[in-house]
């Protein structure tokens, strides 16, 4: 625990841009297919898709959203200090995504490393699953 931000004022240093992108992720708390992002902005102001792309790809560095490879999609980050080493479960059956910290994780993450000699730059999984409700259904 060293962080030297200050958690109040931790959207301040986004630029307007980013914090509109940020705001509508933030909102739907549901992951957005990029087009359907575009789409929304437009009505924003911010016409030009490089424009939001910049965007989206700062607050991914950020680790304040994050991409959903297989879907295409991004998401509001759900866990603080994620940085780039993330872990989804999608549904199978309804879609829904969930984002996941398991302690274990980053063990099994470090395992995997040693025993093959890697270096791990960064992690994105995606589970694909049966939720709770699809489960019983
Ligand atoms: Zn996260
Ligand atoms: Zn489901």
């Amino acid at each position: 625990m060293s962080s030297t931000h200050t958690h109040s004022k931790k959207n301040q240093s986004l630029t307007k841009n980013q914090r509109i992108v940020l705001d509508l992720l933030q909102n739907s708390g549901e992951p957005l297919k990029a087009y359907f992002i575009l789409d929304s902005l437009k009505k924003e102001g911010l016409n030009s898709p490089l424009q939001v792309y910049r965007a989206l790809d700062k607050l991914v560095e950020l680790g304040k959203i994050h991409k959903i490879e297989s879907i295409n999609s991004f998401i509001i980050c759900n866990n603080s200090n994620c940085a780039s080493n993330t872990a989804f479960t999608i549904c199978e059956r309804c879609g829904k995504v969930k984002e996941i910290k398991n302690k274990y994780l980053k063990d099994s993450v470090s395992d995997l490393v040693k025993d093959n000699q890697l270096e791990i730059t960064r992690y994105n999984l995606e589970f694909y699953v049966l939720c709770k409700s699809c489960k019983i259904n």
